[in-house]
């Protein structure tokens, strides 16, 4: 029994790291099936309701403990915010969404370096924006408020 509890946790360490070095790649997720790929949005839709459902919880929780204003509150308060922070971070790095146009549906380019999922119509933007700002930039330009070196991390 113990060998073989093992073994699963032997193939489990080797299925993790695999994946590490696998995800550390840029990768495309993309489906040609069309059934397929209203099941995944729906999927996505389904996992994005659960996190607003939960996100609306935590922010009525926060309402109700502001509105009472007792002592102790303060310190639950901030850990609720923390949560609906981790939360929507996790949401927004997660697969469900598109890193710029926040679209639940399309496929996805994951991003290594920012650990983020983007849509192929929006990466194609980001890399067009990167060159024309970089060449605007190499000729003496600004680049305004956007930051060239986060469009850096989509380019291969
Ligand atoms: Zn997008």
């Amino acid at each position: 029994m113990a060998s073989s509890s093992g073994a699963i946790h032997y193939s489990l360490i080797l299925y993790s790291l695999f994946f590490y070095f696998y995800m550390m790649r840029r990768r495309m997720i993309s489906l040609s099936n069309p059934h397929l790929k209203v099941f995944r949005d729906n999927i996505r839709s389904l996992k994005e309701c659960w996190a607003l459902q939960q996100m609306k919880g935590i922010r009525n929780q926060i309402e109700t403990l502001k509105l009472t204003d007792r002592e102790g509150n303060r310190r639950l308060v901030e850990q609720l915010e923390d949560k609906l922070y981790n939360l929507k971070e996790a949401l927004r790095r997660s697969i469900v969404l598109c890193c710029v146009c926040e679209d639940i549906g399309n496929d996805r380019i994951f991003n290594p370096k920012t650990n983020e999922w983007i849509c192929p119509d929006c990466y194609a933007l980001v890399r067009n924006l990167y060159r024309e700002l970089k060449e605007r930039v190499d000729h003496g330009g600004d680049p305004g408020d956007h930051d060239l070196g986060y469009y850096a991390t989509f380019l291969d």
